[in-house]
C-alpha cells in the first residue's frame, strides 16, 4: 500500500465530473487499499477517487463503529432518496483546514457496487450522510463550499485557504496537520470527525 499525494482547492481534476468505473480490476483494488491507507494518514473520514487525482466514480468513507462495522468501498454510488436537514461543521482533506457550517440532508439512501461487483444500498444518516453526500459531490466535481451561502464566510476562508494550499504546496507547511498541544490535540479530533 501507499499513502497517495492529495489534490488540493484549485486542481481541475476536483472541478470536473469523474468517469464511471467500467469494471473492478486489479488497478481499482489497488486504488482501494491506497486511499484507504492515505485516508486514515490525513485523518479523514471519507475520500473520493478525484481527491487522490483518478478521475473515476469511486469513493471510501469510514466514519468509525458508530456508524459502520468496516469502510465502505462503492463503486459508482447513487443517490436513491434523501430527506431531512442538518446543519453542522464539514472539512474536506482537499480544502485543508477550512472548517465551515455545511446544510445538507439528514438522511441519504445510496446505492453503489461494493468491490466484489455486489450492488449494496446504505441508509445512512447524521455524519455518515454527510460523509457520503460530500464524497459523491466530489465525483460530480463539487466542493463543499458550493453549499455555503454565506458570502462573508467565504470572502474571509477562501483566501486563507490558497494560501495553505499554497505553502503545503511548495513543502513549507506539512499536509498532514500536527498538533502537539493536548487541548489542540482535542479540538482537532472533534473538526476530524467531519473532515472527507
Ligand atoms: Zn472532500
Amino acid at each position: 500500500m501507499a499513502i497517495l499525494d492529495l489534490k488540493y482547492y484549485g486542481a481541475s481534476v476536483l472541478q470536473r465530473p469523474a468517469k464511471p468505473v467500467k469494471q473492478i480490476d486489479r488497478e481499482l483494488i489497488k486504488l482501494a487499499e491506497d486511499m484507504l491507507e492515505s485516508m486514515y494518514h490525513y485523518h479523514g473520514v471519507g475520500l473520493a477517487a478525484p481527491q487522490v487525482g483518478v478521475s473515476k466514480r469511486f469513493i471510501i468513507v469510514d466514519c468509525g463503529d458508530e456508524y459502520q462495522s468496516e469502510p465502505y468501498f462503492l463503486v459508482n454510488p447513487e443517490i436513491i432518496s434523501t430527506d431531512g436537514i442538518q446543519m453542522g461543521p464539514e472539512g474536506c482533506l482537499s480544502l485543508p483546514e477550512m472548517f465551515v457550517d455545511v446544510e445538507r440532508p439528514a438522511r441519504a439512501v445510496i446505492r453503489a457496487k461494493d468491490l466484489s461487483g455486489k450492488i449494496i444500498t446504505i441508509n445512512a444518516q447524521g455524519l455518515l450522510a454527510r460523509a457520503l453526500l460530500h464524497e459523491i459531490d466530489h465525483l460530480d466535481g463539487v466542493l463543499f463550499t458550493e453549499h455555503i451561502d454565506d458570502a462573508e464566510t467565504l470572502a474571509r476562508e477562501i483566501p486563507i485557504l490558497k494560501d495553505r494550499v499554497r505553502k503545503i504546496l511548495s513543502g513549507e507547511i506539512p499536509a498532514v496537520s500536527e498538533y502537539d498541544e493536548e487541548e489542540e490535540l482535542l479540538e482537532a479530533e472533534e473538526k476530524v470527525a467531519a473532515t472527507v
